[in-house]
């Protein structure tokens, strides 16, 4: 805790990784008589996207400046019941779309290896919380690779678990069939840990898998013989640059010399899968959102008439990419146009999903980057589409609800680039097994 606060104290004025955050004192003093359990008074940041009853659950939203959630999201109550306090809640882009962290109503997260740089996004304040040694672990979320892209930009690691396996209940929703919470860590035994607390069947979230919790850490072994890997064509692109490419081709050798054999592979729906994503995600988002009124949540614009009040408060509370995504995801589903373009993504999506099937039949997981490039400059990505393109390596997985990791995997540029493994559903154990041996051969912690 001593060591956490004065990283805080010291980083926290540039970095901003937190919207809120506990005092030192009232943790310790909380810390003190409790029982023995697996995060005994250990702090954890949580995005601010995930309610909590400890702090607001802004969004880093306007509209959800003084927001304060009356229950608390499933995953928060079993990190607590283990033990643990919530330190904090962490910068995000506003409803968690975007992947820099600039999209905050409140001010960007800066990244702690260079603060000209975004942390990525947009799970970006919990990837720089636990970078910059001033959290232990966190919570993001993840629907289209909100925490992976910012554990890779950062040197971290972070874990999209399958698509079910944690609970949604208290994440506020983005694209429902999409969105799911994942720790971001500084080891892949941390994450393991964490993924043992938070997944499991919860009856609230009615797409939560019928699965019992499981110790992901108990049996987890650094081990690679004999594994399978898939290098996608897809995922190897020349425009990666000579630095990335020759980490790649690194990353194979060492798996390699610990026993795995790598496969060429190809995954040729890849180049659909973005603009799937953003027609279904913005859909999804479309209507989710619809329930920021001005009625009932906080913010609210003085208006003689209702319609008026409804239209102003959404005017004065979302910010621009927010209300792009409303606007891309009300075209795509209104009448005339819905199966030119919604009905068309999701059939991409099932496609997408069949064809990492596919590759799972020959290959136990894929591997490659997380991200095209490394942490870039803030307020280099102004286009949105250059923005929409740092997920190319994590959106695929995501419309097939797969899990998939990314951990430090070396320096481009003197900056962290990750290394992505995905896997088939539910293969987390392997996963996380895959993600150890390659951590420590790559020992870039
Ligand atoms: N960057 C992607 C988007 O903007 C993914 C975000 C996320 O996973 N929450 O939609």
């Amino acid at each position: 805790m001593e060591e956490l606060y004065r990283n805080i104290a010291e980083k926290e004025p540039i970095i901003h990784a937190f919207l809120s955050l506990a005092q030192k004192d009232e943790l310790l003093a909380e810390a003190k008589g409790q029982e023995h359990t697996d995060l005994q008074g250990l702090p954890i940041a949580i995005k601010d996207n995930i309610c909590t009853r400890e702090f607001p659950t802004t969004c880093a939203s306007r509209l959800l400046t003084d927001y304060r959630s009356p229950y608390e999201a499933t995953a928060v109550a079993r990190l607590k019941a283990a033990g643990a306090q919530v330190q904090g809640k962490t910068n995000l882009d506003e409803f968690a779309m975007g992947s820099s962290t600039e999209n905050s109503a409140f001010g960007p997260t800066r990244n702690p290896w260079d603060p000209a740089r975004v942390p990525g996004g947009s799970s970006g304040g919990s990837a720089a919380a636990v970078a910059a040694g001033e959290a232990l672990a966190a919570l993001g979320s993840d629907t289209g690779g909100s925490v992976r892209q910012p554990a890779a930009l950062c040197g971290v690691v972070g874990l999209r678990p399958t698509y079910g396996l944690v609970s949604r209940y208290g994440l506020v929703a983005f694209a429902s069939s999409l969105d799911i919470i994942g720790p971001i860590t500084r080891s892949v035994r941390d994450a393991a840990l964490m993924l043992s607390l938070i997944a499991g069947y919860d009856p609230r979230d009615s797409t939560s898998l019928r699965l019992p919790s499981q110790d992901y850490l108990r049996e987890l072994q650094p081990n690679l013989a004999g594994l399978r890997l898939g290098l996608p064509r897809e995922y190897r692109p020349k425009e990666l640059g000579p630095q990335a490419l020759a980490l790649v081709d690194r990353w194979c050798a060492e798996a390699e010399s610990l026993g795995a054999q790598i496969q060429e592979i190809s995954l040729p729906l890849t180049e659909y899968a973005l603009p799937a994503y953003y027609l279904i995600a913005s859909a999804e988002a479309s209507a989710n959102l619809a329930r920021y009124d001005g009625v009932r949540y906080t913010l609210r614009a003085p208006a003689p008439e209702v319609g008026e009040m409804i239209a102003q408060s959404r005017t004065l509370g979302f910010g621009p990419e927010v209300k792009r995504r409303i606007a891309l995801g009300t075209f795509a589903l209104s009448a005339g146009y819905y199966d030119q373009y919604y009905a068309k993504a999701q059939k991409v999506r099932t496609l997408i999903a069949q064809e990492f099937a596919k590759a799972f039949e020959e290959v136990q997981l894929i591997l490659g980057p997380t991200s095209p490039t490394p942490a870039f400059r803030l307020g280099e990505k102004a286009d949105p589409l250059s923005m929409y393109l740092s997920d190319l390596f994590t959106i695929p997985s995501a419309l097939a609800g797969l899990p998939a990791i990314s951990i430090p995997g070396g320096a481009v540029d003197g900056l962290p680039f990750g290394l992505q493994l995905i896997g088939p559903r539910l293969s987390e154990k392997l996963l996380l097994s895959a993600a150890w041996a390659l951590e420590e051969a790559l020992s870039t912690r």
